[in-house]
């Protein structure tokens, strides 16, 4: 991941960036609504289901600017929603027939499988211990997991190495937490990564931790308080949750991605979200596994 410049400019600074490029950071007037698509589905699958029904529940992050963060309307935005959107779309469902559930990081696997939710889309690695209760198209994007430190780097942290010994916030059952038990045993593990800020800002802990998009995304929201180290140390494929075993539907999303990454669609997502902050990278070839 390559952070754009405009990362490291002050907030004040970037919206006069953004006001020239004809773009906001927020997202608000991002892409289109992506054109609702009438197929037709084999009987009894849940993509029929879906159709038939017109609405679609989606799990996502509220609280993680570029991916998914509720604007002052209540409406979720970020690059994770647009990827929804795209779904839906392709269900035949319109925008107003998708309910947005937030997903912290703890209870996205039961969220669906209790079918709570029909999908997650939240920045979710794809891993083997996830794969036992659910399943996962794409992925859509590849993350790594990376430091978020005071602005000017007070304590000199360059990497996980430099951790021992020193305290850290990160979110309760997500990758980051379970990665960054190797550096150190001195862990908060909080409900969402904004609630890890304060605790940075007093000193109570040196970093905070997970993957680097978010981390970019909270610097860019706090401008010019803190910086993203950018030393990624994991690789976290973010893919698609859905119940466990429904390959159809797997496939059919999978189907959805690569159609996007062809048309277009995906790298509009991306710039109208994500890309106001970080450069566009190649979309990731989707495992059927
Ligand atoms: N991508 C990691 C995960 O799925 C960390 C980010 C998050 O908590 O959403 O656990």
């Amino acid at each position: 991941m390559r952070v754009k410049k405009t990362l490291t400019i002050s907030a004040l600074a970037l919206t006069a960036v953004l006001t020239m490029a004809g773009c906001s950071s927020s997202g608000d007037d991002a892409a289109e609504a992506p054109e609702v698509e009438q197929t037709e589905f084999a009987a009894g699958s849940t993509m029929a289901a879906l159709q038939d029904a017109g609405k679609i529940t989606i799990g996502t992050k509220f609280d993680q600017p570029l991916f998914g963060l509720v604007d002052a309307d209540g409406d979720p935005q970020g690059f994770d929603v647009e990827i929804g959107k795209l779904i839906a779309a392709k269900l035949g469902i319109a925008e107003d027939g998708i309910t947005w559930t937030e997903t912290v990081s703890a209870n996205r696997e039961p969220f669906i499988e209790s079918g709570e939710v029909d999908i997650v889309i939240a920045t979710y690695t794809i891993n083997d211990a996830r794969k036992e209760v659910i399943s996962f198209a794409g992925p859509y994007y590849e993350a790594g997991q990376d430091l978020l430190v005071l602005a000017g780097n007070p304590e000199k942290i360059e990497g996980p190495d430099d951790l021992a010994g020193k305290a850290v916030c990160t979110v309760s059952g997500s990758t980051s937490e379970k990665n960054i038990a190797e550096y150190t045993t001195d862990i908060i593990a909080a409900g969402g990564y904004g609630d890890c800020l304060e605790p940075l800002r007093t000193g109570a802990v040196s970093a905070v931790t997970t993957d680097n998009v978010i981390l970019a995304g909270l610097a860019d929201q706090n401008a010019p308080e803190f910086e993203v180290v950018g030393n990624p140390f994991t690789q976290e494929p973010y893919g698609i949750g859905l119940a466990k075993d429904d390959t159809d539907f797997r496939n059919f999303i999978n189907d959805t991605l690569e159609e996007s990454y062809d048309d277009g669609a995906w790298a509009d997502a991306w710039e109208n979200t994500a890309g106001v902050v970080l450069d566009t990278p190649e979309p990731p070839a989707v495992d059927r596994y």
